[in-house]
């Protein structure tokens, strides 16, 4: 049976509750000391860990720590810093194509804008609601592939594609949780509902979840 969009919120108020209570220090785990650094950390964060990238962002942002700087860079010299992250060429140059296109067109500022944002070199609908929600404090609602895995199971949309579970998703949350909820299910799928072999015997969410194995669930509601 098809569940109502009320009930799905309603369950979705009891997970998220589960959540915080759970992950009391989630946050974005992308180091940064500014909107431009948290954007190029984004787009260094596209098939690699967030720890790979937070080893090479502090000598990347030592010579390059602005918009203007790195828009001066040479490229070579970006990949070079950038390359145990993988896809080191087209990294470097989307984030020499960004610097750039900052400086023409938005002052050297990374602008709080989701249109503005997406509109810039290397930068999608991912990397933008990043910056928005976590640079800006913008309500912004990242789906990534923890979001795209978990919001399955949890059965809170039957959706594959990021931007169509980014809409289903904000009908759902109260618009105050959309950046958090993206943090504490990215730290719940690194810690329980882990891809391929989920935890369902230790997880949180067993009782709200559709997917929970079924003598795992007996074990839990025991
Ligand atoms: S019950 Fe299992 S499948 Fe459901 S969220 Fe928890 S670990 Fe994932």
């Amino acid at each position: 049976m098809r569940e109502s969009l009320k009930n799905k919120q309603e369950r979705m108020r009891h997970i998220l509750k589960r959540l915080f209570e759970t992950y009391p220090n989630s946050k974005c785990s992308l180091e940064h000391t500014s909107p431009f650094q948290l954007l190029i950390s984004t787009m260094l964060s596209a098939q690699c860990t967030d720890d790979r990238v937070n080893k090479v962002t502090p000598e990347l942002f030592k010579h390059y720590p602005t918009a203007i700087t790195m828009a001066a860079a040479p490229v070579d010299h970006l990949a070079e810093l950038v390359r145990s992250t993988g896809f080191f060429n087209s990294k470097s140059k989307n984030m020499s194509a960004c610097a750039i296109a900052l400086m023409e067109n938005h002052g050297g500022e990374v602008p709080a804008d989701l249109d503005a944002l997406v509109k810039l070199p290397g930068v999608g609908r991912k990397t933008a609601n990043v910056v928005l929600g976590t640079g800006f404090h913008v309500p912004g609602l990242v789906v990534d592939t923890h979001v795209i895995r978990i919001a399955n199971l949890l059965r809170m949309t039957k959706q594959k594609d990021a931007v169509k579970i980014e809409f289903e998703l904000q009908k759902i949350i109260d618009k105050e949780y959309w950046v958090m909820f993206t943090h504490l299910i990215i730290d719940h799928g690194r810690a329980v509902c882990i891809a391929r072999r989920p935890q369902c015997h230790k997880c949180v969410l067993a009782e709200y979840c559709p997917s929970v194995l079924p003598e795992e669930a007996i074990r839990v509601r025991k």
